[in-house]
């Protein structure tokens, strides 16, 4: 199934927009409750307002509130934000640790957010447990469990660490675009003749296929190797 997955999202990434570990942390904050795109037309701005931890720690909070509003929940998001900036002066002499032990004692950082940075910021294999991946290997068949540390533990211990994060993209793209939550598209999705889940969802291929998503910005320009949406089908 993972070989499946792989081959149909050979171009699965961490679909936040960044250049180092600081800005994928916040952009990793910013993503709660809202979606990459969304996050991805804010960070340009705050990114370039923003450059460094400092710059966080000592920023006018009306005016970052006013620069995260799109992002919805902004005044919390806001306040995460200056204080994860005043934590990484005070505590980490600006920079963003390369440690899970670390990581996870910066306010509003939890596991998910620090692997997320550990895989993708520092190349270090981390299993990223969100909604996505704990629904799909659910229905997958691969664990029953819905705590999402048992998650990790339970799945991170079926694959080498070396696939850790290429397999936490390729599920969280098949989350985003074919196994939804609420409508899932098994009529076209690559693992469906192993899938115990199968006919949870839509299983005509053509009402299926209607049903496919794509969290990519109207007009957005595709990363190299991603195919058009036709293709993928
Ligand atoms: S067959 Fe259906 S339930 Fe199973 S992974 Fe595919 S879309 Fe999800």
């Amino acid at each position: 199934m993972f070989r499946a997955l792989r081959e149909q999202f050979p171009h699965a990434h961490c679909e936040l927009d960044f250049r180092t570990p600081l800005e994928l942390l916040v952009a990793t904050i910013l993503s709660a409750q809202t979606t990459d795109v969304g996050v991805n037309k804010v960070t340009p701005t705050l990114f370039a307002r923003y450059p460094d931890a400092a710059a966080y720690a000592g920023a006018d909070r009306e005016e970052l509130e006013e620069l995260l509003r799109p992002t919805g929940f902004f005044r919390a998001k806001a306040k995460s934000v200056m204080t994860l900036g005043q934590t990484l002066v005070e505590r980490f002499d600006g920079q963003v640790p390369p440690r899970l032990k670390d990581l996870v004692t910066l306010p509003g950082v939890g596991r998910k957010t620090a692997f997320v940075v550990l895989g993708d910021a520092f190349g270090q294999p981390g299993l990223t447990v969100d909604t996505h991946f704990g629904r799909v290997v659910r229905r997958m068949g691969w664990t029953d469990l819905d705590d999402p540390v048992k998650v990790e533990a339970a799945i991170g211990a079926m694959f080498p660490r070396k696939d850790w994060t290429q397999l936490s993209h390729v599920l969280i793209f098949q989350g985003r675009r074919i196994c939804h939550a609420k409508r899932p598209a098994c009529g076209v999705c690559p693992v469906a003749r192993w899938c115990p889940s199968y006919g949870v969802g839509e299983v005509d291929p053509d009402k299926a296929r209607a049903l496919l998503k794509f969290e990519l910005a109207p007009g957005a320009v595709r990363p190299a190797g991603v195919p058009e949406p036709a293709a993928v089908r």
